[in-house]
């Protein structure tokens, strides 16, 4: 039985990793979150956790209030959430904060030495170089929990001792958008944006998913995690999200990782690695399936994934900066304040006003979120 310290526990992947905690017997020493106390509180009362931390202090202090009766000590603010993922007893922390704001966490649990399971690709994403050297510095595991990458790091166990692989490919669901055109694309709204074909997610998971943004974004973090040069990562896209991703080893032969869609199998995967055990995940039919299809992607209505191939290819802090630009601009559709699409616009101009640099360190990417935001909210004015 391993000791899971989960980060972002009350999202779409923490409460679904307690679900894998749940049938894996697991046990949770410490529980974060941002502001959702009463979901927290719930949380705290089944699972028993040493430590529980909210980012949002008022709200810690309410949840201190309401756990009074319980053995859990309630941390609160960016340290408390970070003491939780580095400082509590679990031997794996599973980072499933959304956003810039699990890179912290996540360098803090590293450099704990905590093997991870990153559900945050925006980690790697914004400090990708950071992140993985200082997991090679302490010799930390990072297990992925995207389905995508577990789906390539499940068929990269297959390889040969000379690795011999040739192609990563990526497989993107089209999000609710596929098929339409820029100009379809003009007036779409909130609710239709959030109509996720396949996968039950976050919100902001869901508005990068409709803009292909979150495919630009698992590029990124497929290059730091199974270190492959930018050309040697692929995407198709596959409707019926069955193929998580493939692998193509240099003799053309291709191995895939299939099953319906559903986060609690690369969950668990991540956390029983290197054992499989039995899933609650439904066995796949394919005759039932029956159909399983795949398309090119369209870069041209959709031009979000050739960003962020941009700026792994600048490298330095760029991927930090339209990172946190299309955090910022994802936000601003979600509150009504920008259409759909504008969103690749204000990401290409609020990042270009950066000043780059190779050797960076996590103040540097800090200031640049902090420069992108300011920067997207004021072309908005603009
Ligand atoms: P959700 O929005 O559903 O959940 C986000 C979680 O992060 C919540 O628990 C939230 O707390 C917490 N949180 C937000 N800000 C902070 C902060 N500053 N400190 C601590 N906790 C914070 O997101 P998802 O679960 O959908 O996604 C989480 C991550 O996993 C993202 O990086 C996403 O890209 C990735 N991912 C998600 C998939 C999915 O199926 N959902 C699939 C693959 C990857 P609160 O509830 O209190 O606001």
């Amino acid at each position: 039985m391993k000791g899971l310290n989960l980060l972002g526990s009350t999202g779409s992947i923490g409460v679904q990793s307690l679900d894998v905690a749940r049938t894996c017997g697991f046990r949770v020493e410490s529980l974060a979150a941002g502001s959702d106390v009463a979901a927290l509180e719930a949380q705290i009362r089944e699972f028993r956790p040493a430590y529980a931390a909210l980012f949002n202090e008022e709200a810690a202090a309410d949840l201190k209030v309401r756990v009074a009766d319980t053995s859990t000590r309630v941390l609160a603010g960016a340290d408390g959430v970070a003491f939780c993922g580095a400082g509590a007893d679990g031997d794996v922390t599973l980072n499933a904060i959304v956003g810039i704001a699990g890179l912290r966490p996540t360098l803090e649990a590293i450099g704990a030495g905590k093997t991870i399971a990153l559900a945050n690709k925006e980690s790697l994403v914004t400090g990708g170089r950071l992140v993985t050297e200082a997991a090679a510095r302490r010799r930390v595991k990072i297990l992925p929990v995207d389905s995508e990458h577990s789906a390539i790091f499940q068929c990269l166990l297959a390889s040969p001792p000379n690795r011999a692989l040739k192609r990563l490919i990526l497989t993107a669901s089209g999000g609710p958008f596929f098929g339409k055109t820029r100009r379809d694309l003009e007036n779409v709204t909130l609710s239709d944006a959030l109509k996720h074909p396949s996968w039950s997610m976050g919100q902001k998971i869901t508005i990068d998913s409709a803009t292909m943004f979150n495919k630009g974004l698992e590029i990124i973090e497929a290059y730091w995690l199974f270190d492959v040069a930018e050309e040697q990562i692929d995407v198709v896209v596959h409707r019926e999200s069955i193929v998580h991703s493939l692998i193509e080893f240099t003799d053309n032969s291709v191995l895939a990782q299939l099953g319906h869609p559903d986060m609690r199998l690369p969950i668990q995967f991540a956390l029983t690695y290197p054992e499989r055990r039995p899933s609650p995940e439904k066995q796949l039919d394919l005759g039932e399936v029956g159909k399983l299809t795949f398309f090119p992607p369209d870069n041209e209505a959709f031009p979000c994934m050739e960003i962020c191939r941009a700026a792994l290819r600048e490298g330095g802090l760029m991927p930090a900066a339209v990172n946190c630009a299309n955090e910022e601009a994802n936000l601003l559709f979600r509150q009504g304040k920008i259409r759909f699409i504008d969103i690749p616009d204000f990401i290409r101009r609020a990042s270009s006003s950066i000043e780059n640099k190779a050797d960076y360190t996590p103040d540097d990417v800090f200031a640049v979120d902090a420069l992108m935001r300011r920067r997207v909210r004021e072309l908005v004015k603009e």
